[in-house]
């Protein structure tokens, strides 16, 4: 649903000058130095970005699904690890806030995340419990009128630099049903952010364990009712699924233009590789997955905008996006000849960058198996 058309026109013509102007010109030394670069987090401050999935009255954007997926489109253009910053600090933690918090909670937390002073983590996965969520160890025991957390979590973005963590931890017996979410400030004694850990790519958007020893939080910490967080985890997925096509589909559309320009320029055989069917036939391919991927994301955000989005159509959206994302890097890497597998080619970099949305925020094989189940449990 588009709200008010000229509105959104002005949001997608701003997020296109700032993809152009600042976000793809800071790419490569984002990648270099592994931290986003000022002046590209200073602009996506400035265009309200921390707060994309976050209503007005929290101080985010306050868009619809649709408005949302538009904007993703042409943000997706840019490195993902941008959307691993901003995008983090208004999806699963604030969603979690959103959906179960008290007033006095979200007024301590949303305002601060949608502008991005405050920087979001979101704490589930631990070193056994990764697909598997509801076997996560990490524990939470009451403490007079407050909680004690001892355990590990692994991976969690943006950590170095976390002002809030969103974490998952076990306050009840076995399974997704003793799970509770904890709304935390990292600075709590028995809290240690561990060393940022290398990776393949998406260098801009650090993850670290990080580890709690004893950890007091008060009784003010704990967000919804005990035993609904990993519920109220997963509620948010849709939104993140959809997210996640519609950033695809954006990415998608870049790493064809790479593609194009490249064939156009590279001449071999006496004119531009563009002029060599097999060449073309990769770049074509590329186009029809881009497209397919953005029509997929922009009919489901409708859908959920509605009310109509089915749970397995989002994963199936995330399935196809995210698999024809890294379809499309191979293929545009492939027309790139030696050029695109050496460091300083922009699709080296997406190339290393996409990979990881095939596991993030549910594998593949999971979003296959939310699919398989929707199928046969009818
Ligand atoms: C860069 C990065 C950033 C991350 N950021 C965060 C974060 O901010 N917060 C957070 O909580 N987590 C984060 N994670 C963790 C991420 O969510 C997990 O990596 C993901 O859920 C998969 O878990 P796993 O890596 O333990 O793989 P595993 O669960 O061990 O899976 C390994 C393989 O087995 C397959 N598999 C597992 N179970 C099944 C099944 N039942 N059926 C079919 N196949 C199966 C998987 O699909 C995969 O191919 C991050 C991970 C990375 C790499």
């Amino acid at each position: 649903m588009i709200r008010d058309a000229a509105a959104q026109a002005a949001r997608l013509a701003a997020a296109r000058r700032l993809v152009d102007d600042i976000l793809i010109p800071a790419e490569a030394r984002m990648d270099e130095e592994d931290r986003m670069p000022e002046p590209a987090r200073a602009a996506l401050r400035a265009h309200g970005l921390f707060g994309i999935s976050i209503p007005e009255a929290h101080g985010g954007l306050g868009l619809t699904m649709e408005e949302e997926a538009g904007l993703m489109l042409v943000l997706g253009r840019a490195a993902p690890a941008y959307r691993a910053v901003y995008a983090l600090n208004s999806g699963g933690a604030a969603q979690i806030l959103l959906r179960a918090g008290t007033g006095a909670q979200k007024a301590r937390w949303l305002p601060g995340l949608a502008r991005g002073d405050l920087i979001a983590c979101f704490c589930l996965s631990e070193p056994e419990a990764g697909s598997d969520a509801a076997s996560l160890t990490t524990r939470a025991v009451r403490d007079g009128d407050g909680w004690r957390i001892t355990g590990r979590k692994r991976w969690v973005t943006n950590a170095p630099e976390a002002g809030m963590l969103m974490v998952m931890a076990r306050t009840g017996g076995n399974g997704a049903r003793g799970v509770s979410a904890f709304a935390i400030d990292p600075a709590t004694p028995g809290i240690a952010i561990l060393p940022a850990q290398a990776k393949m790519g998406m260098r801009g958007a650090a993850v670290a364990d990080i580890a709690f020893e004893d950890a007091r939080v008060p009784a003010d910490a704990l967000v919804g009712a005990e035993g609904e967080g990993l519920k109220l985890a997963l509620a948010g997925l849709d939104k993140v699924r959809l997210h996640l096509a519609a950033l695809c589909a954006g990415l998608m559309e870049r790493m064809v233009e790479e593609g194009r320009r490249h064939a156009l320029a590279r001449r071999q055989f006496g004119g531009p590789i563009a002029d060599q069917p097999a060449v073309a036939a990769l770049l074509a391919d590329s186009v029809a997955e881009a497209l397919a991927a953005r029509c997929l994301a922009l009919d489901l955000a409708r859908a959920r905008d509605d009310g109509t989005l089915r749970p397995a159509d989002a994963a199936a959206a995330k399935l196809f996006a995210t698999e024809a994302a890294c379809r499309v890097a191979d293929r545009v890497l492939q027309v790139h000849g030696g050029e695109g597998y050496m460091r300083g080619a922009a699709i080296e970099r997406l190339y290393r960058d996409v990979r990881l949305l095939r596991i993030l925020d549910g594998t593949s094989e999971i979003q296959r198996m939310v699919v398989a189940r929707a199928l046969f449990s009818g």
